[in-house]
This record gives structure tokens, sequence and C-alpha cells, in this order.
């Protein structure tokens, strides 16, 4: 489904990230921006090992913060890589720090030309935020940075299964 907010539109489908033709995707990396398994590893695998070289100069990433680099062999053109809290209990600075990826994310993005741009569902895999929350966290967070910064058009949340589409379709579904 879509809805527009102010002049972007902002997308949830189900897919894979590693195949949109998009200004750039997101990845959910760790902090030492060397690989890992989840959405990291397959977009390191989709891409090739241009962007891992790219990484190495990077000086790794902190929670919260983002960087980005080329796409190598995907459709994409780049990749911004953020880093997902790791949910504790939710009283550690979790929510804070995930909505600091989404905005991270898009001042990148926007400071790069980046126009069209599609998140994964950050923290809920590995490393276990609770998805209704992080949902309500992602849509919230990207939808206040377009109403008041602008600059993209094209926000997508490509979620790769049923667990992560249904809570970002309702989280969507209640901003409309
Ligand atoms: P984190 O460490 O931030 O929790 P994970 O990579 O473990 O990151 O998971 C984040 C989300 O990305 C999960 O919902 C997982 O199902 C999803 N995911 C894994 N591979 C892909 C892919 N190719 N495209 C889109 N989402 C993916």
């Amino acid at each position: 489904m879509e809805i527009a907010v102010a002049s972007a539109k902002i997308e949830v489908v189900q897919g894979d990230l590693t195949k949109e033709a998009v200004d750039a995707i997101v990845n959910a990396a760790n902090e030492t921006l060397l690989g890992g398994g989840g959405v990291d590893g397959a977009i390191h695998r989709a891409g090739g090992p241009s962007i891992l070289e790219e990484c190495r100069t990077l000086g790794g990433c902190q929670t919260g913060d983002a960087k980005i680099t080329t796409a190598g062999r995907m459709p994409a053109k780049h990749v911004i890589h953020t880093v997902g809290p790791v949910y504790r209990d939710g009283a550690h600075g979790e929510p804070e720090l995930l909505a600091s990826c989404y905005r991270r994310s898009l001042e990148v993005a926007v400071e790069h030309g980046v126009r069209s741009i599609s998140f994964p569902a950050i923290s809920c895999g590995v490393y276990g935020y609770p998805i209704p929350e992080a949902a309500r966290i992602a849509v919230g967070t990207v939808a206040q940075f377009v109403k008041e910064r602008g600059g993209v058009e094209r926000v997508r949340f490509v979620l790769f299964g049923s667990n992560t589409y249904g809570p970002f379709e309702a989280a969507l579904k209640s901003i409309q």
C-alpha cells in the first residue's frame, strides 16, 4: 500500500531489498560495517566485494548513525549503511536510536541527491526489536522527516516476510 505525505509517497511492500531499482537502499548493518548476516549478508552477496572494500575505508558506524557507499552489482545506485540498536527492554535508548537510524539515513540520502530510497525493517531481525513498535517508529520518523524537511520523493519499506509486512502496513494506515 502507499500514502502521500506532503510531496512524497510512502510505500509498504513485501519483497527483497537487493532487487530494488531505487537511488538508495538502506542496510541494517553492525558497527564494524564489515559484514554480517540477515539483510547485511544479502546486500554484500548481491552487490559483490566492492561494497566491503568501500566500507573498510569508513571506520565503522555508530549505532543510530548512517554512512553511504555505492551499490556494486545491485540495481540501486547507493547503499546507506545504518546501525540499529540491539533491543534490551526499551529503556536503554532503543526508540531514540531506532528513530535516529531512519532520520540519519534520510539526511545522508538528501545530501547525496537521493530521491527514492528503500528501507528494511531495521533491528527487527537478530537485533530483536518488537516489530509493531519498530514499525510505528519507522513510519512515524519517515513521515515527520518528509513533512518537515522534504527532499525525497519516494520512501519504500521493503519487508521480507509477513511478520514485518503486517505491522508496517498497520503503522502506515494509522497515520493516513
Ligand atoms: P538487524 O540486525 O538490524 O535486526 P537483520 O538483517 O537481522 O537486521 O533483520 C532486519 C530485517 O531484514 C528482518 O525483518 C529480516 O527478515 C529482513 N531481511 C532479511 N533479508 C532481507 C532482504 N533481502 N530484503 C529485505 N529484508 C530482508
